[in-house]
C-alpha cells in the first residue's frame, strides 16, 4: 500500500506541474489576440514548426517509430526525429512511449492512462493533471521501454525536455520577436496539443469502425485530416506495428505519405504494413462493430 500512496502522493504534485505547464502554453496562445502580434511569417513558421513536430515528431517519431517500431531509421535521423517529438513539449520520450504502450496493453479499461468510459474530457486532456492511477510511476515507465530507457541518449532527452522548447523560444524571438515566440511556441503546441488529445477523446468515441477490436476505437476523418493520419484509430488499435493507418483508398494519411518519401529515398527500412489477407482476416474474424 505504501508504494500506492507514495505513487499518488507524486502524481498530486506532477500533476500541479502538469496543470500549471498547460496554463501557460494555452495563455500564451491567447497572446495571438493581441493586436500586432501578427505577422505572416511568424503564420509560416508555426505551419513550418507544426508539421516538423507534430507530423514528424509526434505521429512519425513517437508513435510510429518509438512506441510501435513500424518502421525503422538510421540512428542519428531516428535521434532527429525524437528530438523534433521532445520540441512538441509533450513530455520526454520514455514518459510518452511508455504511457502509450500502457493504453495499447489496457484501451478503455482500468490501467489506461485516458480511459474513454471516464468522459471525453478525461480522455481528452483531464488524465494527464487530475489524480490517476492508471498514470505510470518512473519503475513502470522504465520496465515499458527498455529500448529507450537503456539508451543514453533518450534518458538525456527526458531530463532535458522543456529546455529544447525554451531554446528554441530564444531563437525564435531573437529573429522574430515576440510575433514568431508566440505563434511558433505557443500557438502551435496548444494547436498540437488539442490534435494530439482528439486522438485520445474523439476517435475513441466517434467514427466509423472497421474492425472490431474489442475497445472503443474508431475511424475518425476530421481527426485524421488534422492529425496527420492518426485519427484512423480503430485501423491502429487492428494493426498496431502497421506504419500506415489509413488503410483504404479514402482514408488519408499524411503520415504515411512521409514514411513511403522516407523509404523511396532509400532512409527508412523494414516498413511494416499487414498484409491484404491479414487485413481480410480480421474483418472476417471479428464482425463489424457499431457506429457511433
Ligand atoms: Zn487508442
Ligand atoms: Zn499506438
Amino acid at each position: 500500500m505504501s508504494v500506492t500512496t507514495g505513487k499518488s502522493g507524486r502524481g498530486r504534485a506532477a500533476g500541479w506541474t502538469t496543470f500549471t505547464g498547460l496554463a501557460i502554453v494555452h495563455l500564451g496562445a491567447l497572446c495571438a489576440f493581441i493586436p500586432g502580434t501578427f505577422h505572416w511569417s511568424a503564420f509560416f513558421v508555426m505551419i513550418a514548426l507544426y508539421y516538423a513536430t507534430g507530423a514528424w515528431g509526434i505521429s512519425l517519431g513517437y508513435h510510429r517509430l518509438l512506441t510501435h517500431r513500424s518502421l525503422r531509421l538510421p540512428k542519428p535521423v531516428e535521434y532527429a526525429t525524437a528530438l523534433l517529438g521532445v520540441l512538441a513539449l509533450q513530455g520526454g520520450p520514455i514518459e510518452w512511449v511508455s504511457t502509450h504502450r500502457a493504453h495499447h496493453a489496457h484501451t478503455d479499461k482500468a490501467g489506461d492512462p485516458h480511459d474513454i468510459h471516464r468522459g471525453l474530457l478525461w480522455s481528452h486532456f483531464e488524465w494527464l493533471y487530475r489524480p490517476n492511477d492508471a498514470r505510470l510511476s518512473l519503475d513502470e515507465q522504465h520496465r515499458l521501454t527498455p529500448d529507450l530507457s537503456g539508451d543514453p541518449f533518450y534518458r538525456f532527452l527526458e531530463k532535458t525536455y522543456v529546455l529544447w522548447t525554451i531554446a528554441l523560444a530564444i531563437v525564435l524571438f531573437a529573429i522574430g520577436g515576440w510575433s514568431w515566440v508566440i505563434w511558433g511556441i505557443f500557438v502551435r503546441i496548444t494547436l498540437t496539443y488539442h490534435i494530439t488529445w482528439l486522438v485520445n477523446s474523439a476517435a475513441h468515441y466517434s467514427g466509423y469502425r472497421t474492425f472490431n477490436t474489442g475497445d472503443e476505437s474508431t475511424n475518425n476523418w476530421w481527426v485524421a485530416l488534422l492529425g496527420w493520419g492518426e485519427g484512423w484509430h480503430n485501423n491502429h488499435h487492428a494493426f498496431p506495428s502497421s506504419a500506415r493507418h489509413g488503410l483504404r483508398w479514402f482514408e488519408f494519411d499524411a503520415t504515411w505519405l512521409t514514411v513511403k518519401m522516407l523509404a523511396w529515398m532509400k532512409i527508412a527500412n523494414d516498413v511494416r504494413v499487414p498484409t491484404p489477407a491479414m487485413v481480410r482476416r480480421h474483418k472476417r474474424d471479428s464482425p463489424r462493430g457499431h457506429d457511433h
